[in-house]
């Protein structure tokens, strides 16, 4: 998979040669022994000398037999002299001779030694400037990305993300059976985008898919794209399709996807964005062209979603979005145990202790959690892993991460934990709000995504003016829950209040919801506003400068009297913000059962399963991360 090998060869095949070439030059002027012409003169008039030949700057003679027996010299040379009277003296004597030009061997020499040399330099020097990238392997040697056949990675080894592993099993499904799904003309999708974290099990759970289905598995990351050549990472992009077609059923797994799928226009320096781009297209090309019952998945994973050009989010191609998200207590656990497999471990350890002390932790840490554990006690000449292992582990893991900004203090943790328990009891006491699914106070870091704050098109206007409220009444809860608390207030809810704030301003403006100004649309026409990217400039406003102070006025009379009515609800169910706060800080996830029961709720009746709420509702508690 990796050309680097290659590349090397080429380099050592250039030093080979040229070693070659200069040990044939050495021995070619062995042997010979350089004279003065005048010498060389005597000699032939000695009789020493067979034959003679004359080149343009040398003369060769070949000594006789018992000359070359005794002393040695295969031929004499000297260089050459203008005299009249070398040929009658050849001549005189019956010595052969003949001219001679200069040996190409030595001419040639005198050009390939430097070229050989700068060439050499110039490979170094570009290898030093960009150490992935080779210069001598333009698009042919590049090796064949090779297909796994069975990856030996199952769902088993997977832990801490149901959810994500819940939706990939409709993929495993389709890849076992393609034609099942083909007759019934059941639509797949073509591409599946897994995004988290790092380290929380994506290209983990993409290997699984794979083993699971038992097909083949191509890999590769988006980083190898990049070429310095152009043209080399578009040809591979063709060359891998090509041969997953002859493959299928099979998965195609690019990892790393931001690396290659970056929003074109952003290039970097030396046009490698061009090569970047042509490959990017050629990935899109090649999405676009084949049939999805084929029995050709193609997965990618990556942690930074929102750089991805938009074009690779288009449907028909990677239009499936998973979230693999950090794991909560028990999905730690769970990791935790079969990370523990092969470790001596005392009996004093105890997997589920260690999960607590470990929020935010993902699969990846949980892992090096344990390797560390082992190695301290190999380095403590411990027979087993114990507690202190793992605690000092786990404290030197934590400093790094805290160092990395990824994990938050305790103190923060707390507030998190009452801010999102506002949201969700002002959700389930507000009449119309869309009904809490789950709460979490893990640590999110790129989980906004599927998640996005406003509110959809087409939801706009289907709204009354009751549910618009209470959405803003639960956005409101969890500030209002922290001043409650602590009598003071965090930047937590720096998202929440630009949501409350849009949803107000456009139901003055947009909805004609408010008494005072009627139903006017001030906000203008949608036309414009897309073409201005949804800000209003003052030339376009098409109303005084009065009008926009009651407009403000109104806006600011409907969020606090929301916050009112919110203070009102979350005073009232105190005991209730407590007990469920703590919960929070206990098992960091609660989901809607638990939520009812704690708040004294019959439960609710589950929503049928193709209804699941996962990314439906636009503003639920859940889904505030801050
Ligand atoms: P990502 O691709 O999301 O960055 P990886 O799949 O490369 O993460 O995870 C790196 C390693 O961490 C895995 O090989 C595995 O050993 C461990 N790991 C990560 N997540 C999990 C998980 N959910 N369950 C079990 N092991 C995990
Ligand atoms: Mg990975
Ligand atoms: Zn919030």
């Amino acid at each position: 998979m990796d050309n680097r090998k290659t590349r090397f060869s080429m380099g050592y095949f250039f030093l080979a040669l040229l070693l070659l070439i200069g040990f044939q030059y050495f021995f070619a002027q062995s042997g010979r022994e350089e004279i003065p012409y005048s010498e060389l003169k005597t000699r032939i008039a000695a009789g020493q000398v067979d034959s003679v030949r004359v080149g343009e700057q040398v003369i060769e003679a070949v000594p006789t037999d018992t000359i070359r027996e005794t002393t040695g010299p295969r031929l004499w040379t000297a260089n050459r002299v203008e005299d009249e009277t070398l040929i009658p003296l050849l001549e005189e004597r019956g010595i052969p001779y003949a001219g001679m030009r200069v040996g190409w061997f030595a001419q040639a020499m005198v050009w390939l030694i430097p070229l050989g040399l700068i060439l050499l330099f110039w490979v170094w020097m570009l290898r030093r400037m960009n150490p992935t990238q080779g210069v001598l392997t333009v698009g042919k040697s590049r090796a064949r990305i090779v297909g796994q056949e069975g990856t030996g990675v199952t769902f088993e080894d997977v832990a801490g993300v149901d959810e994500a592993k819940q939706e990939t099993v409709e993929i495993v499904e389709f890849l076992r059976t393609p034609e099942k799904f083909a007759k019934l003309g059941a639509k797949i999708p073509k591409g599946v985008l897994l995004v988290g974290p790092p380290g929380t099990g994506k290209t983990l759970l993409a290997r699984a898919v794979a083993g699971e289905a038992g097909v083949t598995f191509f890999q590769m990351s988006g980083a190898e794209f990049v070429e310095m050549f152009v043209g080399v990472g578009a040809a591979r992009v063709r060359d891998l399709f090509a041969q997953a077609k002859v493959q299928a059923p099979c998965i195609i797994f690019i990892d790393e996807l931001d690396a290659l799928g970056k929003a074109r226009g952003s290039g970097g320096p030396m046009g490698g964005h061009d090569e970047r781009e042509q490959t990017l297209n050629q990935l899109l090309v090649e999405m676009d062209g084949f049939d999805p019952h084929l029995g050709v998945i193609i997965m990618a994973a990556t942690n930074r979603p929102e750089i991805l050009d938009p074009a690779l989010l288009r449907p028909g191609r990677f239009d499936r979005q998973i979230l693999v998200d950090r794991p909560d207590v028990n999905g730690r656990h769970d990791i935790l145990k079969i990370h523990a497999g092969g470790i001596q471990l005392a009996s004093d350890v105890r997997l589920e202790l260690i999960a607590r002390r470990t929020p935010g932790f993902v699969g990846a840490d949980l892992a090096n959690l344990l390797n560390e554990a082992a190695l301290l006690t190999a380095r403590r000449d411990k027979p087993a892993v114990t507690m202190t292992e793992v605690d000092d582990a786990v404290d030197r893991i934590v400093a790094g991460l805290e160092k990395k900004n990824r994990l938050i203090n305790d103190k923060e943790r707390t507030i998190v934990a009452y801010h999102e328990a506002g949201h969700a009891i002002v959700a389930e006491r507000v009449p119309t709000a869309d009904p809490v699914h789950k709460i979490s106070i893990i640590p999110r870091g790129v989980a906004a995504l599927g998640y996005t704050q406003q509110l959809p098109t087409e939801d706009r206007y289907l709204l009354t003016k009751q549910e618009l409220m209470d959405r803003i009444a639960v956005l409101l809860g969890g500030r209002v829950a922290e001043e409650i608390v602590f009598d003071e207030i965090s930047t937590g809810a720096g998202n929440d209040l630009e949501r409350v704030t849009d949803l107000a301003r456009r139901m003055v403006m947009e909805y004609g919801m408010s008494r005072e100004l009627g139903p006017i649309n001030y906000a203008g026409s949608r036309k414009m506003q897309f073409l201005q990217n949804g800000e209003m400039s003052s030339e376009t406003r098409s109303y005084s400068e009065e009008t926009a102070r009651s407009i403000d006025r109104e806006v600011s009379g409907i969020i606090s009297g929301t916050y009112e009515r919110v203070r009102e609800i979350l005073q009232a169910d105190r005991p209730v913000l407590e007990v469920l706060s703590q919960r929070l800080l206990d098992i960091e996830v609660v989901d809607e059962a638990e939520l009812r029961q704690i708040m004294g709720l019959p439960p609710r009746r589950r929503s049928p399963p193709e209804q699941r709420i996962v990314e439906t509702p636009p503003v639920t508690p859940e889904l505030s991360a801050d």
